[in-house]
């Protein structure tokens, strides 16, 4: 019998696995990319190793398609804390949590076993080589330890839609055995498709706006427009609640706040009428463009769905593509309410979007909102408003905040 090295002396003395507790990730499509690969998965890691910080520092260690997470000393529950973490961070599309067991059969035997234990119901085992170097084939180390399980426990072993999995992987040095896992979220490493800034309001759309974003690789900056100081706080709370949420898909984030109310006074005060959600929406998207600059984003997010409500007509999307430089990314646009929600509940933000709060475009909804924005009537309206200046102050009035998503110890 060979025990690792590497294993803690308490981990070898009680546990009945000659082992140590790891994580063990599938990536997705980083496994497609090529030239570009070695890029992705040193990205991936890094964004691995970020998001477990609070929880421990981890080793992160890249093999053909999948990373193996340790940490010197890895406990348990440690390491189920860290497998859940990281079934947040984009580009992972399962995490697994491991028995990393010395190569040869009696480690296997005894991981399998000990994980087996106490569970009821069918099972297959599902073994593959990374590393052929090893006594038994993929096959033949399925049906033994298949046998040994069913021996043991009385489990059937069924090898279609099984209830258990026991999934068997032999690697360059050393052998993982698992069951189960959390699936993670697929997509793309965040940071890799460059820098957005998503105006988020506190509704049911833009969250999942960024989550969409980030999971494409981008890493995003957050916009808020506030009615202060006609409305109260509340849609700063609700945003800087979703942004908090949020933060587990990237850390690091960043919400900044413009009190609007006064602009939004403006608006109403030239004469905008019909024309006013959507002159309000230019503004925002200019202001957008400022801070976007500033920062060194390159396109800007919104929620918008085609036909969701009258200011998402595609003559009024027109009309805001208009208003600014950057590409608007509008991820949701072909998306049905009910699938947006759903998305929503997954990630956890549809609780947060549906307090009540005081929207601060209520302040300015006309009677009959326009459908058919005219781009000429609107660039009337802002040329009274000397809107290029107006944005270039609201940008300079922004509050940055940092809501930081805790780990739910
Ligand atoms: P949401 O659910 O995201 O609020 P919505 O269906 O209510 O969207 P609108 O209110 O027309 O639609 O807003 C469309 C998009 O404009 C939002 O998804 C968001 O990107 C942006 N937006 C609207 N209001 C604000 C705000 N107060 N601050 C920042 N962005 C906003
Ligand atoms: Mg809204």
């Amino acid at each position: 019998m060979t025990t690792l090295d590497t294993a803690p002396a308490d981990v070898r003395e009680h546990s009945p696995v000659d082992g140590e507790p790891c994580v063990l990730l599938k990536l997705g499509e980083v496994v497609l990319k090529g030239k570009n690969r070695e890029q992705f998965e040193r990205r991936l890691a890094d964004n691995v190793r970020q998001a477990v910080r609070p929880i421990a520092r981890v080793d992160v260690v890249r093999r053909h398609g999948v990373f193996i997470v340790r940490k010197h000393d890895a406990d348990l529950a440690t390491m189920e804390r860290v497998a859940q973490r990281i079934s947040d961070v984009m580009g992972i599309v399962w995490a697994h949590r491991a028995w990393r067991v010395g190569k040869d059969v009696a480690s296997v035997e005894r991981a399998a076993l000990e994980l087996m234990d106490g569970r009821t119901g069918s099972f297959a085992v599902r073994a593959r080589r990374r590393d052929k170097r090893f006594p038994m084939t993929s096959v033949e180390l399925d049906r033994h330890i298949g046998a040994l399980v069913a021996a043991r426990y009385g489990q059937p072993v069924k090898l279609k839609n099984p209830e258990h999995t026991l999934s068997i992987e032999v690697d360059r040095d050393e052998v993982f055995v698992y069951s189960g896992g959390l699936p993670g979220q697929g997509g793309l490493p965040v940071g890799m498709s460059g820098r957005g800034l998503v105006l988020m309001s506190g509704g049911i759309d833009s969250p999942v706006a960024a989550y969409r974003m980030m999971r494409r690789g981008l890493r995003v900056d957050y916009l808020h427009f506030s009615g202060m100081p006609f409305t109260g706080p509340e849609s700063i709370y609700k945003a800087y609640a979703l942004v908090r949420e949020l933060d587990k898909f990237q850390g690091g984030s960043r919400l900044f706040v413009v009190p609007f109310g006064k602009a939004q006074q403006q608006i109403k005060s030239s004469g905008a009428d019909r024309l006013a959600v959507i002159a309000q929406r230019r503004l925002m998207l200019r202001t957008g463009e400022v801070l976007a600059r500033r920062r060194r984003d390159t396109a800007l997010i919104t929620g918008d769905a085609l036909g969701q409500v009258s200011s998402q007509t595609l003559a009024n999307i027109t009309a805001l593509d208009d208003a600014v430089e950057l590409p608007i990314l509008r991820p949701l646009v072909g998306m049905d309410k009910i699938e947006i929600m759903d998305q929503a509940r997954r990630i956890r933000t549809l609780s947060i979007s549906e307090l009540p709060d005081e929207d601060c475009c209520t302040l300015l909804a006309p009677r009959r909102a326009e459908t058919k924005a005219r781009i000429d009537d609107l660039r009337k309206i802002e040329k009274r408003l000397d809107v290029d200046e107006l944005a270039e102050h609201l940008a300079d009035s922004v509050q940055e905040h940092r809501p930081a998503y805790a780990d739910p110890a």
